[in-house]
């Protein structure tokens, strides 16, 4: 493809979603550069990302990206084994969690080139609505719902998370912060420095833990679309039918209840099904009577019911 660079001395300012890293992107980089295409305010930057060597598409609005698509067309990669295996030892053995987290520089370094493992990110309030929302505005339901169900017969539990943190997602509005904890979104008003290997390790793990905390959407939502939206199958749609199923016929119950109700249909460890539960209560597909739409709580020993029977 012939390489156009972008019109304007000013060029481009792209902020790398995963890394957060401001690429200033110019003419003298048109190499990075595939195309540039204008859509009404809206300008289409279609870049090789470095990290990773992800090819990208950003989508620039006023000099800011808004949102990041996955043009790769061999679709969604599994991830590296080696890095996967670093991830996992930094955190857990097979006695559980870690007291301390352990990981070689050149190990962490090989995992943060596979996208599995990140520097520790320093945000303001502002910025991270501004990544969470961009993250958000990158993905569609339909992207989420594939996900979610090619998790099912893969056993692709990172898949899954989306379903949470796409309807959590969906609520954040911009704002600046309104005191020192901020009223609107719970973050914090100062800069903050975020862990991000752990959420990683929690969501290919179990399927993520912390769907409500914003930082982990922005995450979670930037690495599914980084690695490509997986196409779910007929065998994927059968098991979730037998999944709600379970579900319908087992409520109202708790959520170590709803756990067993859906053992003969998910395969995977029982903290895989908790949290499985837990993404379907975060979405509103099992919502807790009384309190319908309210943000829900983990590990909570309420009884649920069915959104359904409303
Ligand atoms: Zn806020």
């Amino acid at each position: 493809m012939k390489t156009r660079s972008p019109s304007g001395p000013k060029d481009y300012s792209v902020v790398d979603a995963r890394t957060g890293a401001e690429l200033y992107v110019t003419s003298t980089e048109a190499e990075a550069i595939l195309s540039v295409r204008r859509l009404g305010k809206k300008r289409e930057v279609k870049l090789l990302r470095l990290a990773g060597a992800t090819l990208m598409r950003a989508v620039v609005e006023d000099g800011v990206v808004r949102g990041w698509v996955n043009d790769d067309p061999s679709g969604p990669r599994a991830p590296d084994p080696r890095a996967l295996k670093i991830l996992h030892e930094t955190f857990w053995t097979t006695r559980g969690w870690k007291d301390e987290r352990d990981v070689a520089p050149e190990d962490h370094a090989y995992a943060k080139s596979m996208g599995l493992m990140f520097d520790p990110l320093t945000l303001t309030h502002d910025e991270l609505i501004r990544r969470a929302r961009a993250a958000v505005a990158a993905v569609t339901p339909a992207d989420v719902g594939k996900a979610f169900l090619a998790s099912l017969s893969t056993r692709r539990v990172e898949w899954r998370s989306a379903l949470a943190t796409y309807a959590r997602g969906r609520a954040i509005e911009e704002h600046t912060a309104v005191g020192e904890v901020c009223q609107v979104c719970g973050g914090a008003a100062r800069p903050t420095k975020h862990e991000l290997d752990v959420l990683s390790f929690e969501r290919y793990k179990w399927g993520g833990v912390r769907h409500t905390q914003l930082v982990y959407v922005m995450l979670d939502l930037e690495c599914l679309v980084a690695n490509g939206i997986p196409e779910p199958t007929p065998d994927d749609s059968r098991r979730l039918r037998a999944l709600l199923d379970g579900i319908r016929k087992a409520l109202p119950a708790t959520e170590a209840h709803l756990e067993k109700a859906i053992v003969a249909h998910v395969d995977g460890s029982k903290s895989e099904r908790m949290t499985l539960i837990d993404i379907l209560i975060h979405a509103g597909v099992v919502a807790r009577p009384e309190k319908r739409g309210r943000p829900a709580r983990v590990f909570d020993d309420v009884v649920w019911s069915w959104f359904g029977d409303r």
